[in-house]
């Protein structure tokens, strides 16, 4: 069972730590995208650097390739990566449901490579299979995207999402047993050897031992199970229709998963209502990720107010890429003529590696110029200022300091617009 402990609430609001085998997360944290694996034009050092606490990959990118085989036979993805610290993958539906050749059946999703073409199967218990493998410390069970937003439709991909996620329950059950004897077996062999330290990565000893018992197979490294906790997190959907959010809720809360993601659709002007109905419901002991929100400030502040602990957005790298960056002063594109000369950092307030040394003249000039360091730099900042951002919500909640904070950077950032 994932570890949670809450250290201060405020209304729905609540400051608190996740602990995973790869180490805590302090939240509200915003966690990086790192859809293949990687975070776009950054490195794991730069992520740590500019202060992030996590990251979060995808099952359907990760299963194209590499392969979860391959992530497993390296000690899974926080140490293939090089990243070293809590990871969460979210279950692939979304990405292969927003495919042309998805076919959708009670038993999974069949559809093509956008690689090469090749025909595969998504199922519940695949998906569970494939996480597990990629061994993140935090699954999202696999969900059932709505085909539209209408109601009718909404409900369908809820219920659907609903018997899914029994299945996923059952076949996540069924690898935390193995991995529970694995573990066992693990610290029996660290008595007779007096070794100490928590079980953050594999032995391989271990496992090379379990191979040889009959019925093995000779490949252990990737045949057997990542050696540490791994954690599911059940998806409410319900789209933009507070009942269908609730009953999803209910059912969610009721298979009692480790945590919860909430997902699907949403508006902005709607997500205030939507995370008070479905937070309300859902049991306030148990984590929960708002997945794919946090590239508008005002997300992040809204969410935390109603109970979100973590989010993850490739919004802000992705807008730096285009050269699209945050300030206190609202967002500025840096290619714009009027920076040419500009010898003031990005955003003065910032304490990023581009901010502390770099000119918005010179930034300006990389991107013009098409040079791969604009793009670093320009994800250095943006990243930090959202990972910072909810870094000083949860301390502004520490500190009673929330609404006087919002209201502050609220008004600030989305009074001017300088782009
Ligand atoms: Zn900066």
């Amino acid at each position: 069972m994932l570890k949670f402990d809450i250290k201060k609430k405020t209304g729905l609001a609540r400051v608190g730590t996740i602990h995973t085998a790869h180490g805590d997360i302090k939240t509200p944290a915003f966690i990086g995208a790192a859809t293949r694996a990687t975070v776009k034009s950054l490195t794991m050092s730069e992520m740590r650097t500019l202060g992030s606490q996590g990251i979060l990959a995808n099952t359907y990118h990760l299963i194209l390739a590499p392969g979860s085989d391959l992530i497993q036979e390296f000690g899974g993805l926080a140490e293939f990566s090089s990243w070293h610290g809590p990871t969460f993958t979210d279950s692939g539906g979304f990405q292969i449901f927003s495919l042309p050749s998805a076919k959708i059946a009670e038993e999974g999703v069949k559809f093509k490579s956008h690689i090469n073409g090749a025909k595969l199967e998504m199922t519940p218990e695949s998906s569970m299979r494939d996480q597990w493998k990629i061994g993140a410390d935090i699954h999202m069970a696999f969900d059932h995207l709505a085909k539209s937003e209408n109601y009718d439709d909404m409900k369908e991909a809820m219920l659907r999402t609903h018997r899914w996620l029994d299945r996923c329950v059952a076949e996540h059950g069924r690898l935390s047993g193995q991995v529970a004897l694995l573990e066992g077996d693990l610290s029996r062999q660290r008595e007779r050897t007096k070794a100490t330290g928590p079980v953050t990565s594999i032995s391989w000893d271990a496992l090379a031992k379990r191979s040889e018992r009959p019925g093995a197979r000779s490949n252990a490294q990737a045949k057997m199970p990542l050696a540490y906790s791994q954690s599911l997190y059940a998806v409410v959907q319900g789209g933009t229709f507070l009942d269908l959010r609730a009953e999803s809720a209910r059912y969610c809360a009721s298979v009692n998963p480790d945590g919860f993601g909430i997902g699907g659709v949403f508006t902005a002007d709607g997500m205030a209502e939507m995370l008070e109905t479905v937070n309300t419901i859902l049991p306030e002991n148990k984590p929960r990720h708002l997945l794919g929100m946090g590239q508008e400030p005002r997300d992040l502040f809204i969410g935390a107010e109603y109970g979100i602990d973590t989010f993850d957005c490739v919004g802000p790298t992705r807008m730096a890429r285009n050269g699209t960056l945050y300030t206190h002063d609202g967002r500025i594109n840096i290619k714009n003529a009027k920076f040419t000369r500009d010898s003031a950092p990005v955003d003065a307030e910032c304490d990023c590696e581009c901010c502390k040394n770099h000119t918005r003249a010179y930034l300006h000039h990389l991107f013009k110029t098409d040079e791969i360091t604009a793009k670093v730099l320009a994800s250095i900042h943006n990243e930090h200022f959202i990972v910072s951002t909810v870094d000083n919500i949860r301390q502004s909640l520490m500190d009673d300091t929330f609404e006087k904070y919002k209201r502050t950077f609220l008004d600030r950032y989305y009074k001017s617009s300088n782009s």
